[in-house]
């Protein structure tokens, strides 16, 4: 079980990955940007985050690099669908780049998810 961070702006991802989260018994604390997210990390740091990128306010890259200076055994996984004019795969590289352990394109995979967590606890 881990004390997951889950930080996305779209709140059906949100829904559906808390869902798949808590019936895995993860406990969840929920940010719909980035500024709460650091705000959460910072008042109760979690075992794992999980940011998406495109967020209006603060988007993922930022609070990564937020987090990870702060924080820096961060564990952070990152999901990006990309947007119209920006590829997924090039969020991803750049949150690969900031410290992100893992990185995934939406749609998410929830198995893979799931496991990615599970290696990052052991
Ligand atoms: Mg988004």
């Amino acid at each position: 079980m881990a004390h997951v961070l889950l930080v996305e702006d779209d709140s059906q991802v949100r829904e559906m990955l808390l869902e798949t989260l808590k019936q895995e018994g993860h406990d969840v604390t929920e940010a719909s940007n980035g500024k709460e997210a650091v705000a959460a990390y910072r008042a109760n740091p979690p075992d794992i985050v999980i940011t998406d990128i495109i967020m209006p306010g603060q988007d993922g890259v930022e609070t990564i690099h937020t987090i990870r200076r702060e924080f820096p055994n961060a564990k952070i996984i990152a999901i990006s669908g990309g947007s119209a004019n920006i590829r997924g795969e090039y969020l991803l590289g750049t949150a690969d780049a900031l410290g992100a352990l893992k990185t995934f394109s939406k749609p998410v995979d929830v198995g893979e998810l799931l496991d990615a967590i599970d290696s990052l606890m052991s």
